[in-house]
């Protein structure tokens, strides 16, 4: 069976993966700001190190997959956190541990997430993340708002997971991303109380084509198959798992 790491394994989509692959037999190494294998906080340097450093001890025959799965809502603040541990700390853990994954020609799995495409990739925002100068893109989403710094931190890692792909593959490590649509977890709850963006996501849900909100393990089954040897051919895709919103947004893009 094989070993996996995870972080955000505490509540939500991350927990839910959790359980399915533990039940699978596999053992999985858990880093969360909350309680896990590593307590750590992602939105530091040191919580980035811990986490590098704590997996390194605890996989060091190397992992069958990795999964950055911690992440913070539009209305959490300041509004760097979010783009510090949606973009930075995706970024920083998942260079940590490449040579673990490709130790067994395993996989990286990102959450990005279908409000990803909103934002353009040439947005400033975007582009400073890309850029990798933690210190500018902190300081210019200050200045923006939560909807920027969220779906434009999901955008940024799904063109960073585009843009690494080959290198990664050549390395032995197969890239990938998950965008899940709105998903009942305590950060989508979260949203859901704010008073100027809940109405909007709760507006949005109900336009979904395939009907409403999902449920984490709708999430975390698709997640499950594509860290898993049978979809060891998927390679650089990101697999919209939101009831058909991004088609219906972007039909003629995908
Ligand atoms: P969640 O809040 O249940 O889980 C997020 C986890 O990340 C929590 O366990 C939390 O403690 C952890 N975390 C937050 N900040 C951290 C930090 N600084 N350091 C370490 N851990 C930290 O939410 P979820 O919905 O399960 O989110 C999981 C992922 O799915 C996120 O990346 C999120 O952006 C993405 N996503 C969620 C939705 C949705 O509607 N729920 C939609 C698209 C994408």
């Amino acid at each position: 069976m094989g070993v996996y790491a995870l972080t955000g394994g505490a509540t939500g989509i991350g927990a839910e993966l959790k359980r399915q692959l533990v039940d699978q037999g596999h053992r999985v190494i858990t880093v969360d700001i909350k309680e896990g294998d590593i307590v750590a906080d992602l939105s530091t340097a040191d919580g980035r190190q811990l986490a590098v450093k704590g997996i390194r001890e605890r996989a060091a025959d190397g992992l069958d997959g990795f999964i950055p799965c911690a992440g913070l809502p539009p209305v959490a603040r300041p509004l760097s956190l979010i783009a510090s541990v949606n973009f930075f700390a995706v970024v920083e853990t998942i260079e940590g541990i490449k040579d673990l994954v490709a130790k067994k020609r395993g996989t990286v799995l990102i959450v990005a997430s279908n409000s990803a495409p909103m934002v353009p990739t040439d947005d400033r925002f975007v582009q400073l993340c890309l850029g990798g100068d933690e210190a500018a893109a902190l300081a210019e989403i200050e200045q923006r708002d939560g909807h920027t710094a969220y779906a434009g931190s999901k955008r940024a890692v799904s063109n960073w997971m585009r843009r690494n792909v080959v290198d990664y593959a050549q390395a032995g490590v197969r890239l990938n991303a998950v965008a899940p649509g709105i998903t009942r977890t305590p950060l989508s709850e979260q949203v859901m109380a704010d008073e100027e963006l809940g109405p909007a996501m709760q507006q949005f849900g109900e336009m979904v084509p395939w009907g409403g909100t999902a449920q984490p393990e709708q999430i975390a089954n698709v997640m499950r198959f594509m860290l898993s040897r049978e979809a060891d051919f998927i390679c650089g895709s990101v697999v919209f798992v939101d009831g058909g919103s991004d088609a219906m947004l972007r039909p003629d893009d995908f």
